[in-house]
């Protein structure tokens, strides 16, 4: 049996690959215990030649390696050469291997000279991280999966856990038949209501109204705050919250106060309904707020605790695969940050400043200021906000280089030249999990065709462009660099140190057990800011002042994702079992909508944002509130043109964070 990690949700469970493919989980991981979901479950049915691409192509022309890494490299030179390193960009994927990530991170920042790498992970946790940074001085979760084991009270915030994390649902679930209380706030009645003992459906956007009206409330009975700056003001913007703001009734609230103020070891979890607005990193700080005041953080069964969507998400954020972020959580706005990371690896030219964020990278390939664009492991003509735009603007740029192990993706289609990757069962290297836990993916199976692992391919190209230090033969040797780094960074007091394994031999890479960072001779593992310790200069935490921005319109479509597809499935959309669970994109609307409009179950209905069109599947159902339809993010271009629902989204971003606000689209219905 083979030991490796699922590539989907960030819960990052463990699985055991049998000879024969089959998949079952890994008794022996942290995360699962041995359980899995339906999505990883079946992962046997996802892997083989079915859709893949085999070989590079110029121009729809078969390729060998060597004739599209040299005109890669050729034309991200002349970019470079006769427009400057802003006019070249990368667009990766939390779904990349920390390795892939680490070289794409290198190559660009240190090599190439520009921070224009942005990641899908800005559409999923960059609120996130901003949160973390303002509250902490960094980006750290302070937690550990079994504090949801060890709480007396779980708040899931715009998390349908039991569908996006499902196996850390099921240890939920085992935590409240022991006893431990649950609450789900959100606007929809999703399954993980099933286990709620309290479902409060606030209003769409009005989460930090919320977290707000518990803090003036805690004030009240009387703070415990961990050393910190700001609170008088984040109390006084807590104070001025009128509770209507919320949409919920004052029984709502006051049972959110029974069982906050009964129970000291809370969690309180959020995700993407959290992130995904144009105000996500004040509600992650009106949520982190609430923690800091109150005390709880830092111990057992106590903390705020960010959920990552996707497998890789963290390892992305810890190799600095961010816009905005240097290697290893370092600083990309600290001179002194950038000399050491410079020095480390003898790079030629250290970007000096934060790059362009996913929405402003693609409106700048849109203006034509990016004339050579590298994409990597995702799908953006499908998943951004104004996806039409999006794609429109990736056909218009003069050099687009997608690397895929899919043969027929939305953007694939618009490469000049398409490189062929290795798919998981393939691919060999690390995945850091929400809980900062990091683990092996390893090979089960020869590549595909002429697949080739990203970090190869971009080290390839980097060669060929001159650049000295990507002479990496195999992963654990970036595994091993990328440690070293840590070490440097450790010494300039990042908390992401993984020291204990720089100078790991490839025996020991391949013998490698999930473990937590940091990992490092001073500390290993557990949990952070437990002694009241936090990142900023003053060791002190930041509370800060958070104004409600609740979101207004007479339709406001949310979306997400469905139990049994991931992203725009091009992997699962493969197992006739998973699509089963939904066959078609649908549109979930409340019946006092639907009779308004004059929308039958069942029928079609039109569905018209700032961005563009889509036609769904009527479902009518008072699972969602009034006003707030609900349309899953997975159909593209390829299964139904009509489908494609992030391209009903406006651009518009969390002015801190960068985040699109893809849960609150002001839409258009009517009848088809
Ligand atoms: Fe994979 Fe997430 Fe399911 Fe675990 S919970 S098996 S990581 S999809």
């Amino acid at each position: 049996m083979i030991r490796s990690t699922c590539p989907y949700c960030g819960t990052g469970c463990g699985v055991l690959v049998g000879p024969d493919g089959a998949v079952k989980g890994d008794p022996d991981h942290p995360a699962n215990r041995g359980r899995l979901c339906s999505k990883g479950s079946a992962l046997g049915e996802t892997v083989g030649p079915r859709g893949r691409l085999l070989q590079p192509e110029i121009g729809g022309q078969a390729a060998s390696w060597d004739q599209a890494l040299d005109l890669v490299a050729d034309k991200f030179s002349m970019a470079i050469r006769d427009h400057g390193p802003e006019s070249v960009a990368l667009y990766v994927s939390g779904q990349l291997l920390t390795e892939d990530y680490y070289v794409a991170n290198k190559l660009m920042k240190g090599f190439i000279g520009s921070a224009n790498i942005d990641t899908n992970s800005r559409l999923c946790m960059a609120s996130a991280v901003a949160g973390h940074r303002r509250a902490f001085g960094t980006d750290t979760v302070p937690g550990l999966y079994e504090d949801f084991e060890l709480a007396d009270l779980v708040l899931l915030v715009g998390s349908n856990l039991a569908w996006c994390h499902p196996v850390l649902f099921q240890r939920l679930t085992e935590a409240r038949a022991r006893g431990t209380k649950v609450v789900v706030i959100d606007p929809r009645r999703t399954s993980t209501c099933e286990i709620a003992d309290l479902h409060l459906p606030i209003a769409a956007g009005a989460d930090a109204a919320l977290f707000n009206l518990l803090l003036a409330e805690a004030a009240r009975r009387g703070l415990k705050p961990v050393p910190c700056e700001g609170l008088e003001a984040a109390l006084h913007a807590a104070e001025a919250t009128d509770p209507a703001a919320s949409g919920l009734s004052v029984q709502e609230i006051q049972a959110l106060y029974d069982l906050w103020f009964a129970s000291e070891k809370t969690v309180t979890a959020w995700s993407m309904g959290i992130n995904q607005s144009d105000s996500g990193t004040d509600k992650v700080n009106a949520i982190l707020n609430l923690h800091l005041a109150t005390g709880r953080i830092g111990k057992p069964g106590m903390g705020p605790f960010s959920l990552t969507g996707q497998p890789n998400a963290m390892g992305g954020r810890e190799v600095g695969g961010l816009a905005n972020m240097l290697a290893c959580h370092l600083n990309i706005e600290d001179p002194a940050h950038r000399a050491a990371v410079q020095d480390f690896w003898a790079a030629p030219r250290m970007a000096e400043k934060p790059g362009l964020k996913a929405v402003d990278m693609f409106r700048a390939v849109e203006a034509g200021k990016i004339k050579a664009l590298w994409i990597i492991c995702t799908n953006p003509a499908v998943s951004m906000p104004e996806a039409d735009r999006v794609a429109r603007a990736i056909a218009g740029c003069e050099f687009v280089v997608v690397s895929d192990m899919m043969a027929e993706t939305d953007t694939l289609r618009l490469a000049h030249v398409k490189l062929p990757a290795t798919g998981w069962g393939e691919k060999d290297g690390t995945v850091t999990n929400s809980e900062r836990r990091i683990s092996r993916q390893r090979p089960f199976r020869a590549p595909m065709g002429q697949a080739r692992a990203d970090w190869w391919q971009l080290a390839q190209a980097a060669r060929r462009m001159g650049f000295a230090g990507f002479d990496w033969t195999h992963p654990a040797q970036i595994f091993a660099e990328h440690a070293a780094l840590s070490g440097v960074a450790g010494s300039l007091g990042s908390d992401f140190d993984i020291s204990d394994h720089a100078g790991i031999s490839i025996a020991d890479y391949d013998a490698l057990t999930p473990f937590l960072w940091p990992a490092n001779a001073r500390q290993r593992g557990g949990r952070f800011f437990s002694t009241g310790q936090f990142h900023h200069a003053d060791g002190k935490a930041r509370l800060i002042a958070v104004t409600p921005r609740p979101v207004a319109a007479p339709l406001i479509l949310n979306t997400g994702r469905v139990r049994d597809h991931w992203h725009t499935a091009s992997r699962t959309g493969l197992s006739p079992r998973l699509s089963a669970h939904m066959a078609e994109p649908y549109l979930e609307i409340h019946p006092d909508d639907a009779r308004r409009i004059g929308l039958a179950a069942d029928g079609l209905a039109e569905v018209t944002g700032q961005g563009g069109r889509a036609l769904l599947r009527v479902t009518v159902s008072d699972r969602v509130p009034p006003g707030h339809p609900f349309a899953p993010i997975h159909w593209t271009g390829e299964t139904s043109a009509a489908g494609r629902v992030s391209a009903l989204a406006d651009g518009r971003t969390d002015r801190i964070s960068g985040q699109p606000a893809l849960k609150a689209a002001a839409v258009a219905v009517r009848p088809f």
